[in-house]
């Protein structure tokens, strides 16, 4: 990466941490082999996907059978969702629950099973700081309840989900509980036994590790219907040739996010606060989306009345600074956030919001400059466009 470039946007993706990449050297350099094969290749590969499987299951706090190695984030949950969905039906479980602020791996995973499958859904809304409510769970789930799937932590907002409270009610009722963690290594505890979650799912590039690679946590026991047929990889639970070199790298990344993890999240809490204090004190008009406390210490979204986010993402770009509007799959896109308009933003509030998520790379100096930058650009969008 260009070494002047200001990089704010660790939410949609994160640089490869050099430990991970030598991990993974000799598996992308030489043979990797496949699990597979009888041969002493094919071994060495068995082997490398055995440690992995130990390094993931350390830090999620559960066996080495109840993780399952995926192609990434989106088709983790995939698994998990349209997976349970599947096994549970034939008893008349064709109802799902999930939150308004879900990614759209989840929310379209829903909308497939609804038009496709048969199921019914209820979408959980958030309050104002963008949380869901525990109460409204429990008046949501039905007999015919099969799953319900809430996020561990927004990825636009940061805001953290009461999982554990959520899990809880999920467990007394009899109902399955998975959750999106995608943004939650580093930042958040991983363990699944204190969450009380019977599926969960990450994705390695949201850590500094590869892209292309995640994890399902699948509880042992928890039904599920593979979605990818074909050989007995993965227990038969996610068929194919495993990605040797990114499953090493995605367990590397995970213990070391997991080790650092602490010393991390206070760095990076220093440098939201410093962030968000800056842009509230010197930008009129100005607001921050989602709870202050309740948030991943990496992310912060906020918000400037009178103007596009996507023409101040513009200006920033010119100036070597890059952040998204939120979803990375909506921008390009004019479609205000579907998270913030579930927190009760309006559509016009939605489109002056920006988020800038923070990393390992990010400095007190970087803030600063952006910190410098932002007011001038933000009162030059405002007088080419006055407010209405
Ligand atoms: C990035 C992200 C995903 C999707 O992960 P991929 O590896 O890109 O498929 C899902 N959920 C959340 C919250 C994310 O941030």
């Amino acid at each position: 990466m260009n070494s002047r470039l200001i990089y704010l946007d660790y939410a949609a993706t994160t640089p490869l941490d050099p430990r991970v990449l030598e991990a993974m050297m000799p598996f992308l350099t030489g043979m990797s082999g496949n699990a597979s094969s009888i041969h002493q290749v094919g071994r060495a590969a068995l082997q490398a996907l055995d440690d992995a499987r130990e390094q993931v299951a350390l830090v999620l706090g559960c066996q080495p059978k109840e993780i399952v190695f995926t192609g990434g984030g989106s088709e983790s949950i995939n698994l998990a969702i349209k997976g349970v969905a599947m096994a549970l039906r034939a008893q008349g479980k064709t109802h799902l629950i999930s939150s308004t602020i879900e990614h759209h791996a989840v929310l379209h995973a829903l909308d497939y099973l609804v038009e496709y499958e048969g199921f019914t859904v209820t979408l959980l809304p958030v309050d104002r700081t963008g949380r869901v409510q525990p109460a409204d769970l429990s008046t949501a789930i039905r007999p015919e309840t099969a799953l319900v799937s809430v996020m561990y932590a927004n990825n636009e907002t940061g805001v953290i989900q009461p999982i554990t409270e959520l899990a809880a009610i999920c467990r007394e009722r009899g109902v399955l509980f998975h959750t999106d963690a995608v943004q939650a290594p580093g930042q958040l505890p991983l363990d699944v036994h204190a969450l009380g979650v019977d599926l969960l799912s990450l994705t390695a590039h949201k850590f500094y590790g590869p892209q292309g690679v995640g994890v399902l946590y699948l509880r042992r026991g928890t039904p599920l219907v593979p979605q990818i047929n074909g050989g007995a990889q993965e227990r038969r639970r996610r068929a194919g040739t495993e990605n040797i070199a990114g499953i090493v790298g995605l367990a590397k990344a995970l213990s070391i996010a997991e080790s650092e993890r602490t010393a991390h999240a206070n760095r990076l809490r220093a440098l939201s606060e410093r962030l968000i204090d800056g842009v509230l004190t010197r930008i009129p008009q100005s607001w921050l989306n989602g709870d202050r406390q309740t948030r991943l210490p990496g992310i912060v979204n906020v918000g400037f009345a009178c103007i596009e986010t996507e023409s101040l993402l513009l200006l920033l770009d010119q100036r070597g600074i890059c952040a998204s509007s939120g979803s990375a799959c909506t921008s390009g896109s004019l479609e205000p956030s579907h998270v913030l308009l579930a927190m009760g933003l309006s559509p016009d509030e939605a489109n002056g919001s920006i988020r800038f998520s923070l990393g390992r790379q990010t400095t007190d100096e970087q803030i600063d400059t952006l910190l410098d930058l932002l007011p001038d650009l933000v009162a030059q969008l405002r007088t080419l466009t006055p407010c209405a």
